[in-house]
């Protein structure tokens, strides 16, 4: 399917990504101007703050709603910077738009679910606002691409992606799964629409905003949202992934940006990729020895046999036709299982005979 975009329109500063910050949520009036005046001495063009925050389980702080809203108006008011907030009703929209907000995002738990993203591409007919759509929380290509295609069939043409990472059961580095070649395979698809990155809710820690917001640029994204808080410990939400407007403009000072990387085309990029889809395998053999070892546990109470040569061969041809399947050749794909199967019986061993 076609999609028609046209350029978002928003500004940003000389020799800098398009730079979207601010707290993840508007927690007090005090709060959301502290932390937008800071943010605007520093250059900061616009400015971010959660108003509707979707929580996944009740009790949290869930955003201080309509009543949030008049703050943003002041922020734009009194430091000129653009404002941007979250929407997830129809309802959202007509108040945000109310007040005056400038940019609107959708949050990934609501692209995962295409009746509300219908419904929101419905209630923004005719309105000329930039939108961009986070990725949903679940690895989805075409879940995402599908909210997107609804936002345009609306009219929406000020379109954009946001890639926030994907969440897994697995705990990790990061707090989402970046999965880089996801957001790639997006702008494959629609060369001309601009993807942001959200280095702060990709890796849930402070630390890794610089590393994470670096290698975004280095593949050729278009801008950063990165969460700011004018006391990041003491945040509602999100608290360990918080910087201080400083924090930021120094991490911001610190980027390189490098001529004509071109999200898809770039050699690092692919590289990138490929040292991604590594960490992964090591990850999951990791995860695999470990079962391993925990069999091995109950052979020895069992006081069976390490090697069950039935189940042996049953991974070996399953495998071997499934790499086939794959477009792999079957004795590339048994001499993997081989080794893998080596190594376990070599740890399996090692605690059978403790
Ligand atoms: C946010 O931007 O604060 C947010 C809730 O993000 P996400 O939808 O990516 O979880
Ligand atoms: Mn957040």
């Amino acid at each position: 399917m076609e999609i028609e975009i046209e350029k978002l329109g928003l500004p940003s500063e000389e020799n800098r990504p398009l730079l979207i910050a601010g707290p993840c949520s508007a927690e007090t009036e005090e709060q959301v101007m502290a932390t937008a005046r800071k943010l605007a001495q520093n250059g900061v063009k616009i400015f971010r703050a959660g108003v509707w925050k979707p929580r996944t389980k009740p009790g949290g702080f869930e955003g201080q709603g309509e009543t949030a809203l008049p703050w943003l108006e002041t922020v734009k008011a009194e430091t000129g910077m653009l404002t941007a907030t979250e929407v997830a009703t129809p309802e959202h929209v007509e108040q945000a738009l109310r007040h005056g907000i400038d940019l609107l995002w959708v949050g990934a738990r609501t692209t995962a679910n295409p009746f509300a993203v219908q419904a929101l591409a419905d209630s923004l007919r005719g309105v000329d606002v930039p939108v961009l759509v986070k990725n949903p929380v679940n690895p989805d290509l075409e879940l995402w691409v599908g909210a997107l295609l609804r936002f345009n069939g609306a009219g929406v043409k000020r379109l954009g992606a946001i890639h926030r990472g994907f969440s897994s059961i697995d705990q990790k580095l990061f707090r989402n799964a970046p999965m880089w070649h996801l957001p790639i395979e997006l702008h494959r698809r629609f060369p001309t629409m601009p993807i942001v990155c959200d280095p702060s809710h990709i890796g849930g820690r402070r630390d890794l905003i610089a590393t994470l917001s670096q290698q975004a640029m280095d593949m050729g994204f278009e801008g950063l949202i990165v969460e700011c808080h004018c006391n990041p410990d003491q945040a509602w939400s999100d608290a360990s992934q918080q910087v201080t407007p400083d924090v930021l403009d120094f991490i911001m000072d610190r980027i390189v940006i490098r001529n004509n990387v071109e999200l898809t085309e770039s050699l690092a990029a692919l590289r990138k990729q490929i040292d991604q889809m590594d960490d992964q395998l090591m990850d999951l053999l990791t995860k695999r020895m470990r079962i391993c070892r925990e069999i091995a546990t109950y052979k020895k109470e069992h006081s069976m046999g390490v090697v069950q040569t039935g189940r042996y061969s049953e991974i070996l041809d399953k495998r071997g036709a499934q790499g086939a399947l794959c477009g792999m050749d079957p004795s590339f794909v048994k001499k993997i299982y081989e080794s893998i199967h080596e190594e376990s019986v070599r740890q399996q061993m090692e605690i059978i005979n403790k």
